[in-house]
């Protein structure tokens, strides 16, 4: 059973005095289209918070190692409590307390319930969906598993044109709003804290581990998007499907790592062939 939560559950967790994240109104029920979003969240693990707008509020899951467009791979996703809808805009720094860490929005859009009855498809932990984002597109399902005290769910991508072997949490990594990376986000938010780190390794308000390990996978990310930009956009044996994001909407911010990352870290040997950008690889030769 999914038990519908609501922000009660949100707001015991957070004090707003020190978070910076909204507070959350009532439900704000729109006739517009259905507001979807994924939020990076390095917190005390990295994971991706997967959040569908239905009934006024943001259902949400926890997806620890991210969505995949790959069909053969299945999510892990975790039910959490739902969060207010103006939370799916939120993006920064949460100093203290619960989630503390860095919120990225990784990807947002639009989604659209492939069932007749949301609430019975969730009931029944089994909901089909479309979502039109920046990153993520098409057929997909949220599948309710066994384990988990029933908050165990499974994120699936179904096979359609959109789908495709391809890794695109590290294809693209950086965020929809802000443009950048974890780092980015802080030196942009708290550039206080971005200094005092760069130089004394000591950040206020206990997030010093966290600006480390937002160094450290951005150092990462940046090495994956190297990575992708020398094997021709996707690995060669990884080409995703005609019109799947490494060709279109995941390009732009992979080009840009990829060329920012090559331009300081070239190595000998990578010279003699220029890696081919993945907004290249769509392209006929
Ligand atoms: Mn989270």
């Amino acid at each position: 059973m999914l038990a519908r939560m609501p922000l009660n559950e949100y707001r015991a967790k957070r004090n707003f005095s020190v978070s910076p994240e909204p507070r959350g109104k009532a439900p704000v029920r729109r006739k517009k289209d259905l507001f979807f979003c994924v939020q990076k969240h390095l917190a005390s693990h990295l994971h991706y918070d997967f959040r569908l707008e239905h009934d006024g509020v943001l259902l949400s899951w926890a997806v620890p190692k991210g969505p995949s467009i790959d069909p053969t791979v299945k999510r892990l996703a975790m039910h959490v409590e739902d969060h207010p809808l103006e939370y799916g805009e939120f993006e920064g720094l949460i100093p203290e307390g619960y989630g503390a860490g860095i919120v990225m929005l990784w990807d947002r859009g639009t989604w659209e319930p492939l069932v007749d009855d949301v609430a019975a498809a969730l009931k029944k932990g089994d909901l089909k969906l479309r979502l039109d984002g920046v990153k993520l597109k098409g057929s997909w399902a949220l599948i309710r598993t066994s384990g988990g005290d029933g908050r165990s769910w499974l994120l699936l991508k179904h096979r359609d044109e959109w789908a495709g072997p391809l890794d695109i949490a590290v294809f693209a990594p950086k965020s929809v709003k802000s443009g950048g990376y974890f780092t980015d986000i802080i030196e942009e938010q708290a550039p206080a804290i971005w200094t005092s780190n760069r130089a004394a390794k000591s950040a206020p308000g206990g997030l010093t581990k966290i600006v480390e390990r937002a160094i450290a996978i951005t150092e990462e990310e940046k090495k994956g998007a190297l990575a992708y930009a020398r094997a021709g956009g996707a690995k060669r044996e990884a080409r995703p499907a005609k019109g799947a994001p490494s060709a279109r909407s995941g390009s732009a911010e992979a080009t840009t790592g990829a060329s920012k990352a090559r331009s300081t870290r070239r190595k000998p040997g990578a010279s003699g062939r220029a890696a081919r950008s993945p907004a290249a690889k769509g392209r006929p030769r």
